[in-house]
């Protein structure tokens, strides 16, 4: 006899473990399986949106439980075409501090809250199948350490397995990353002083190094042009060299961790639900760090999941409108970033004009972070602020 669950949530990443925490406290059985074992290591900048802390208390993670893996920060200093501004953000309240994580402690805590509240993590525990078929999945095929195989019955399989999800191609629904095309490099680094309180980006021609304070650590991380003839080492030390304001920060610190990278950076799907299955997370596709919304956005997304599978109806159609609700804007604003991004003379323009206007940098900052509308950056005179002549 099979094993059989409400749930079972592929990869106890961010999204993964906030989703089967979210179901577990309401009373679904969940199985939340990973294939390594926590902690373990990302390759990640660790810069995260203030809006983290929302989602965090909504899954009942009490902020001493997560507040060891992080740092607040107020906000990056955004440099390019030589010119630099503070994006930082507020809400209605008042100014928010963003966070530099240490994704392993980070994650480690959420997958360690997914258990305590009722959810079965098994860790070793690598999905390899599906059950069922594509017009109706039915549960999971799982490998284990020691080279098991288990088939496990589940109503609904989530895949939050990460921007190279075994579930998204098992049920044949990735699509190629044509735009932007972009290898992810990171490292950790000693502290350096005057760099304890903010992040900083510098963005070049196309590709951009950021630098922010983690706990114990300085994260350096950098997404560059796609090319995977030269070795990882020698393009990091390369794009540090090439930029005089990161090589003159990093002068007098040392790399203290090795080099970890993703390449391409983002995933793309065609579709994020169907009969018996939901895509959560990176899963369910991902652009680019540089708007560094990766982690809230899993965390919200895993939201918008337990909320479809416990609700009664179609929950793949329920899901799919939840995410359009959550998601559209900021996702449209975040590809006007990189398209400015990608034309860096129009980026060093936009930045000198936030230097000198800073309720606009204020309202894209605040937007970016997902602490006001996205759309609030949309307005005619808002880009008329950020991109006129
Ligand atoms: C270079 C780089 C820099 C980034 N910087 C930032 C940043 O500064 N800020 C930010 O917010 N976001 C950043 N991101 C994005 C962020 O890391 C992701 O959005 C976030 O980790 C998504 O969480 P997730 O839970 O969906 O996936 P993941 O964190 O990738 O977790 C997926 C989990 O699934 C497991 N898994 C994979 N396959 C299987 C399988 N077959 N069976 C079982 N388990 C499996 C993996 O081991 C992993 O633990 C960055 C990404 C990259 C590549």
């Amino acid at each position: 006899m099979s094993r059989r669950f409400d749930a079972a949530v592929v990869g106890a990443g961010p999204a993964g473990s906030a989703l089967a925490a979210g179901l577990a406290r309401r009373g679904a059985s969940v199985l939340l399986l990973e294939a390594n074992a926590h902690p373990r290591p990302k390759a990640c900048a660790e810069y995260a949106s203030p809006r983290i802390v929302e989602e965090l208390e909504r899954m009942g993670l009490a902020p001493d439980a997560w507040r060891p893996a992080a740092v607040p920060l107020r906000g990056m200093d955004l440099y390019a075409g030589g010119h630099r501004v503070r994006m930082s953000s507020a809400d209605r309240l008042g100014p928010r501090s963003a966070w530099g994580l240490d994704r392993r402690c980070f994650d480690a805590r959420l997958a360690e809250h997914a258990a305590a509240c009722g959810a079965i993590l098994e860790e070793r525990a690598r999905v390899v199948g599906l059950v069922g078929g594509d017009d109706l999945v039915r549960g999971v095929r799982v490998r284990r350490a020691d080279g098991k195989e288990e088939a496990v019955r589940a109503e609904v399989v989530v895949g939050a397995d990460g921007a190279r999800s075994t579930v998204a191609r098992l049920l044949r629904v990735d699509a190629p990353v044509r735009a932007p095309r972009r290898l992810g490099l990171v490292a950790h680094y000693e502290r350096v002083d005057d760099l304890e309180d903010h992040g900083e980006m510098h963005a070049a021609r196309g590709w951009y190094v950021g630098l922010a304070p983690v706990p114990g650590a300085l994260n350096v991380g950098m997404a560059l042009p796609l090319d995977r003839a030269r070795p990882a080492e020698a393009r990091f030390s390369a794009a540090i060299a090439a930029l005089p304001a990161v090589a003159e920060r990093l002068g007098a610190s040392r790399r203290i961790g090795p080099i970890r990278g993703a390449a391409p950076i983002g995933h793309r799907v065609r579709q994020v639900a169907g009969s018996g299955w939901l895509l959560i997370g990176d899963a369910a596709g991902f652009v680019d760090p540089f708007t560094g919304e990766g982690i809230h956005r899993a965390l919200r997304g895993a939201r918008a999941a337990a909320d479809a599978i416990l609700a009664d109806g179609d929950v793949a159609a329920a899901y799919r409108r939840e995410r359009r609700r959550a998601f559209a804007a900021k996702e449209a604003l975040s590809w006007l970033v990189q398209g400015v991004l990608s034309a860096p003379g129009l980026l060093g323009h936009a930045v000198a004009r936030l230097e000198s206007r800073p309720s606009a940098a204020g309202r894209l900052g605040s937007a970016l972070a997902d602490c006001r509308p996205a759309s609030d950056a949309f307005s005619p005179r808002a880009v008329w602020e950020v991109l006129g002549p």
